[in-house]
């Protein structure tokens, strides 16, 4: 297990790459618009894991909402396991909850949300690539 990406709300992107890119030094590897979750993303790798930049596309979609509530900042770490289903079922089994079922991104990765109710008020995010 290790950390795959931590996401970051932030309200334009063209202004966190002048952060993130021009001013921190880290590369962009892809931009693109995600309409099915309603966020424009970029991902910046660094080492074995990547910075994740959400702006939302819409005001009323969760990143949105998220911004409108506690401003820009961190949204989301993103934890890389071996299995997401029986990551989820050993969970459930020590009282915690999940926020989301589980969901299969176009590439086959399944993930899947805990609650942060459950980890200290941290959403995480459950990462399983598909077996090369
Ligand atoms: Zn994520």
């Amino acid at each position: 297990m290790h950390i795959h990406h931590i996401a970051i709300a932030v309200r334009d992107l063209d202004t966190a790459l002048a952060f993130y890119r021009d001013a921190l030094g880290a590369e962009v590897a892809e931009r693109r618009e995600v309409p099915t979750e309603g966020v424009e993303i970029a991902f910046l790798p660094l080492g074995t894991s990547e910075i994740e930049l959400l702006e939302p596309l819409d005001p009323d979609n969760s990143i949105g909402r998220f911004l409108e509530h506690r401003g820009e900042g961190i949204h989301h770490l993103c934890l890389l396991v071996d299995n997401v289903e029986r990551t989820i079922a050993r969970l459930e089994a020590q009282g915690a909850r999940m926020a989301t079922p589980v969901r299969v991104q176009e590439d086959g990765t399944r993930y899947a949300f805990i609650h942060p109710k459950s980890a200290q008020g941290v959403l995480i995010e459950l990462y399983e690539k598909p077996a090369q």
